[in-house]
């Protein structure tokens, strides 16, 4: 019997490959530049797994054009570029990587925010530079990260991990989210339920957590920096418009708050054109999940979800199952 049609959007890795090889005619964009958008809307025309990143939205456009699609499946636990009500529509089933990114990114928002609050990058770019001219009193005084308030926005799978880091750090951690950990979570992770006005001015660093959803874009814009203390530092590892980043521009230029790191942004690729020229921003280009175990992992995860469908299986981590009943 001939194999199902797939098409995956990046070359992956080869233990994800080899799990697609297995049960798909396959195939992937291999070229050295971007996917075009107008080659991806070929390519699905006829293929029905579609392995996925967070750069190809997947919309009613695509699903129109797509009539033999039955399984979107991305690279990835976010899905702000999915449509997921078009794709029930059209009976095709979405799925996502959940929990196997968690450590990777709680580790990378700590990166993040050791680095700012200790202006590492300022200091690399001064040593690259040759112009250092040896210790002194008061250089690169950055803030210290011990024993200060680590406020977490979004208390799911990776805020979660984000605040047990904090233990070793001696800090105070404190979260919101839409609803209250159990509380032998609180407990465990020595967290405290605040609400969200008390969290930004409590805190000495505010990490973000919450997913992108109507509900959660601009959920930081210009009247929550004014709530921030002068000295606190923004960390966002989640998605770019959960921030007014021109608000947050305005917030940095003005010594609103202290300092700000970023793994993400509004208009992806680009950052906001004020960003790039201030000191006290750190930028990551979305290198959140990005180590190569996890992201092996994440691809494998992918892979097992387009081939449980085509096997008749619930796939893991379907987002509408309403898809697969009969
Ligand atoms: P998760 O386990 O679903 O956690 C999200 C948490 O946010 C949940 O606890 C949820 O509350 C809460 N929440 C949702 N809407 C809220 C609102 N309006 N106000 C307050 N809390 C709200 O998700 P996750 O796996 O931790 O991932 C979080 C996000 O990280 C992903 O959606 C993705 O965008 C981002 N991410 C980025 C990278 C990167 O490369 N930078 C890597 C991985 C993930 P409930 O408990 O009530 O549902």
């Amino acid at each position: 019997m001939a194999k199902p049609r797939a098409f995956a959007t990046r070359p992956l890795f080869p233990e994800a490959r080899a799990v697609l090889e297995k049960h798909f005619e396959m195939e992937h964009w291999s070229s050295a530049g971007r996917l075009p958008r107008s080659e991806l809307l070929k390519r699905v025309s006829s293929c029905e797994a579609l392995i996925c990143v967070i750069t190809e939205k997947v919309d009613e456009e695509l699903l129109s054009l797509a009539p033999k699609l039955r399984i979107a499946a991305t690279v990835s636990v976010g899905y702000d570029h999915i449509d997921v009500d078009a794709c029930t529509r059209h009976k095709v089933a979405v799925t996502n990587t959940p929990g196997v990114l968690d450590d990777t990114t709680a580790d990378l928002a700590w990166a993040l925010l050791m680095a700012v609050a200790r202006r590492l990058v300022e200091g690399d770019t001064w040593m690259r530079s040759g112009t250092w001219p040896g210790w002194d009193i008061d250089q690169l005084v950055g803030a210290d990260i011990h024993g200060k308030t680590l406020g977490v926005v979004g208390f799911g799978r990776i805020g979660r991990r984000m605040a047990r880091r904090a233990q070793g750090f001696d800090m105070r951690v404190i979260y919101y989210n839409r609803t209250r950990a159990a509380i032998d979570v609180e407990k465990d992770l020595r967290a405290e339920f605040v609400d969200m006005d008390s969290l930004l001015r409590q805190s000495d660093f505010v990490s973000l957590h919450v997913p992108l959803l109507p509900g959660t874009r601009h959920l930081i814009a210009a009247e929550s920096f004014e709530k921030m203390k002068p000295t606190s530092f923004l960390i966002n590892t989640t998605r770019g418009p959960v921030v007014d980043e021109a608000a947050l521009v305005d917030a940095l230029k003005n010594k609103t708050i202290g300092g700000a790191a970023l793994d993400v942004y509004e208009k992806e690729p680009m950052a906001h054109p004020g960003l790039p020229g201030l000191k006290n921003v750190l930028l990551a280009p979305h290198i959140g999940s990005a180590s190569v175990e996890t992201r092996t992992k994440m691809s494998v995860m992918a892979a097992e979800n387009a081939v449980a469908l085509f096997e008749g299986r619930r796939p893991p981590n379907v987002l509408n199952p309403e898809v697969l009943a009969p």
